[in-house]
């Protein structure tokens, strides 16, 4: 019997063995840095940190100043990069768990400098080409800031962000390979300036425009096993870490003309046996698949009718019979004998992707680890 009503599996052997697979693949002078922002993209960053540090990574990016000390908190050591914004009045929390920032432009480099005398460790963003964070990529403008801060903060490096790396076509890769040419440029500008640890490569840059003059490569979402896109091919070993399960609480027959859920959205066309699934939108569960989406039973796939409702949702399991029982298991993402359930390929039926549907699933939902094939629910 199942411990939850709905709980997610990764599979920390597989996460081992994408990492290896990535470590292989770096480029010689460049380090693993780790982005486990949103909790390690819905897997749990302190789980996903832990088996990091085993595999030797010194490295890890997140979104926020909570996530940055959850990290520290969990007793995760080494470089911990927040990549986006931090209220300045939380500078003093910056230099308390020794995590650094991110500079996304110059008016917040002077506001966050004016809140502490110390030097908090940064990363200064360049914009070469994705307008959202970073200055500008001119040389002579860098050049300014680099000497203005040096004495301010301490200065580990540059970074920029490649905004199309995941596509192929010559106007996607003329423009990463632009974007690429912008941010080497300053490199030297940076090095002069005792900035050592410049970096522009993410999953996809890491994956296809691998080079070494990027010194971190942020592998995010690929560590995960998914994809950047859902028209990639993964290097061969990786695979996706995460399973998704829920449970079925009821099992019942309606009936020609019955509905099923909220707005009536689904009759039935024949005697239907429904089954009750413990699991709904506000367990992350996209209420775009009502209607849509399938699940695996049995290692059949059946399909979701009705809406999704807040926290359960219906199949129709008519296919497999009333061999199906109240408390059996089923599985919205991952496989299931033969059968698997993709979330690239879920995200995409509903216009979205990957990245989005792990992100999303609820923190009521438990994480169970697999490791060594046995199932734990902490990681030490
Ligand atoms: C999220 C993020 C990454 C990781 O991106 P993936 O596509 O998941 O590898 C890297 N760099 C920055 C700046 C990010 O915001």
């Amino acid at each position: 019997m199942a411990e939850f009503r709905t709980w997610v599996e990764i599979d920390l052997d597989k996460l081992k063995n994408n990492i290896a697979c990535l470590q292989e693949r770096l480029p010689q002078n460049s380090e693993f840095m780790a982005v486990v922002k949103a909790n390690g993209y819905g897997h749990d960053a302190v789980a996903v940190s832990r088996i990091c540090i085993e595999m030797g990574i010194k490295n890890f990016a997140v979104a926020t100043l909570e996530e940055g000390i959850q990290l520290r908190e969990a007793g995760i050591s080494g470089r911990i990069l927040i990549l986006g914004y931090t209220v300045p009045q939380k500078a003093k929390t910056l230099i308390q768990y020794d995590l650094t920032q991110t500079i996304v432009d110059e008016k917040y480099a002077e506001i966050l400098f004016a809140e502490v005398s110390e030097r908090i460790k940064v990363h200064i963003a360049i914009d070469t080409g994705m307008s959202r964070i970073g200055f500008p990529e001119e040389p002579e403008k860098i050049e300014n800031l680099l000497s203005k801060y040096e004495s301010k903060y301490q200065i580990e490096g540059l970074f920029t962000h490649l905004c199309i790396a995941d596509s192929f076509d010559k106007a996607a890769r003329d423009f990463t390979y632009k974007q690429i040419a912008k941010f080497k440029s300053l490199i030297p500008i940076a090095e002069c300036h005792g900035a050592k640890y410049n970096h522009f490569l993410n999953s996809a840059g890491g994956l296809f425009y691998s080079d070494d003059a990027s010194k971190f490569v942020r592998y995010g979402i690929v560590m995960y096993g998914l994809k950047p896109d859902i028209s990639l091919k993964l290097p061969e070993p990786i695979s996706p870490i995460l399973s998704w399960k829920a449970v079925i609480e009821m099992v019942k027959t309606i009936h020609k003309g019955d509905t099923v859920g909220y707005g009536c959205s689904f009759m039935a066309t024949r005697d239907t046996i429904v089954a009750t699934v413990a699991v709904g939108y506000a367990d992350g569960y996209p209420r775009l698949l009502s209607n849509k989406g399938c699940v695996l039973l049995h290692g059949k796939r059946v399909p979701v009718i009705g809406r999704v409702c807040m926290d359960q949702l219906m199949i129709d399991i008519t296919e497999i019979g009333d061999c199906v029982t109240p408390g059996e298991t089923v599985t919205l993402v991952g496989s299931d004998g033969k059968e698997t359930i993709l979330i690239d390929e879920l995200a995409s039926s509903i216009g979205t992707i990957g990245y989005e549907c792990v992100c999303n699933i609820a923190r009521r939902v438990p994480r169970v680890f697999l490791q060594n094939g046995v199932a734990v629910h902490t990681i030490e």
